[in-house]
């Protein structure tokens, strides 16, 4: 059943529809095929940018969509409900654009950004490292300037697109100074000295490639330095809020999907001669299911709406994030449940929305480290966005 929603305009809801009929006809078909398989799904983010669903939350100016984040975030969730991979892909893609649209200069963007946006060019992220990754600014990836050039060395762990991409936004060190020492690049994939290793062998979200990246003397253009040097870090994590965001309406989407499969299979199966949502002890498990869902959905609104109206909102897009994925944890859990024996079989999705849902709380910032950013914004009693907005929570230090 589609999820009934508020939206600001006409042009919003046409865009939904357009969302659940590219959901319906290219990713419903293939999901279960490539996830069993571990097959990236290059071409539908072709299919989406070309569609106008990769650039909605950037400016028509350099190729985005113009809309509202509440409303790409609803976009998002969509995508989601159907396949997470995606979901997660398209988030991603969102972030590794995000330095260029907000930092970028109009020779930089104009260059760029519109390939990027309109889904010709595929984005990743890197700012983790292997022994680096709630704590970013203890990375050691290290860009030396040479004349008219940078030269990158260093390894970016968990890079989600890695080896798939074709450019990297990389955040490396231009000096020893902890937080004001790093700087943010765009890497075109095919610069010599870039190499991926093989793909992380995942618990879920097996069709999105995640590998370690190798950077060795990679040269590239001065031009490609996004920002000042020493601006990388605040870049990246002004980037996290948003894409923390992206998460949450992610693990939303992951959890409206565990439910409404929940829902039918609990109105078909029937045990002592009713069908199990018909059990009260059952029914209140999916209704509890339910509830969890709509709180995600409402979290994550509330914090995109600050953000469309200008507002702090770095504290709020952590409790989304923080309610929304251990909410699509318990979801997906649940609904394993529901569908008995049968859900622990590879023969039915469920048991994989919760492996995919587990990732949720693990990546874009531990929810142990949504806490730490939480807390710290209590203690100094309010939002104060230098401080908390960290992937980590570097700033603070
Ligand atoms: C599938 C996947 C995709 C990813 N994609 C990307 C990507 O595209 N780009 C990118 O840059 N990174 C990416 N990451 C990396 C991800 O952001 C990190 O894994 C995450 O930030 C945690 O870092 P870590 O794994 O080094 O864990 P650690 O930082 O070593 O943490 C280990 C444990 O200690 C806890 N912990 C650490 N510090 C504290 C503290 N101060 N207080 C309380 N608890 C604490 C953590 O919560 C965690 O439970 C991805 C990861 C995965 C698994």
């Amino acid at each position: 059943m589609p999820v009934s929603r508020l939206v600001p305009s006409q042009e919003a809801a046409d865009l939904l529809d357009l969302t659940r009929q590219l959901a319906r006809e290219e990713l419903a078909p293939r999901v279960v095929q490539a996830e069993a398989e571990e097959a990236f799904p290059r071409d539908v983010f072709r299919t989406l940018g070309r569609a106008g669903l990769l650039g909605l939350p950037y400016g028509e100016d350099v190729g985005g969509g113009g809309q509202p984040y509440e409303v790409y975030l609803q976009v998002l969730e969509e995508i989601a409900a159907v396949w997470a991979s995606v979901g997660v892909g398209v988030s991603v893609h969102g972030l590794s654009c995000f330095g260029l649209a907000t930092r970028g200069t109009a020779e930089q963007q104009q260059r760029w950004l519109p390939d990027m946006l309109g889904g010709e060019l595929l984005g990743a992220y890197c700012l983790s490292e292997p022994h680096a990754g709630s704590d970013p600014a203890a990375m050691r990836a290290r860009a030396v300037s040479d004349g008219d050039s940078y030269v990158l060395s260093g390894d970016k762990a968990w890079t989600t697109h890695g080896g798939q991409a074709d450019f990297y936004k990389v955040m490396a060190r231009t000096s020893d100074d902890r937080s004001r020492g790093i700087s943010c690049f765009l890497v075109p994939a095919d610069a010599a000295g870039l190499s991926a290793d093989p793909a992380e062998r995942k618990m879920g979200l097996t069709g999105s490639t995640t590998a370690t990246m190798r950077f060795e003397d990679v040269r590239i253009d001065a031009d490609r330095l996004l920002g000042a040097e020493g601006e990388g870090l605040p870049i990246a994590l002004s980037g996290l809020d948003a894409g923390r965001l992206g998460i949450a309406a992610v693990a939303t989407g992951l959890a409206q999907g565990a439910l409404d499969d929940a829902v039918a299979y609990a109105r078909e199966r029937e045990t002592f001669g009713v069908p199990i949502i018909e059990h009260q002890g059952l029914g209140f498990l999916l209704a509890d299911m339910a509830a969890a869902v709509e709180t995600s959905r409402a979290m994550y609104l509330a914090a995109a709406r600050l953000r469309d109206a200008g507002q702090p909102y770095s504290q709020q897009a952590s409790i989304a994030k923080l309610v929304a994925t251990d909410n699509a944890m318990k979801v997906t859990t649940d609904a394993v449940q529901v569908f008995g024996g049968y859900g622990y079989t590879r023969d039915f999705p469920v048991e994989r929305y919760m492996r995919e849902a587990k990732v949720m709380q693990i990546f874009e910032g531990t929810n142990q480290i949504q806490r730490l950013v939480i807390s710290r914004a209590l203690a100094k009693g309010g939002t104060d966005r230098t401080t908390v907005a960290g992937g980590g929570f570097a700033l603070a230090r």
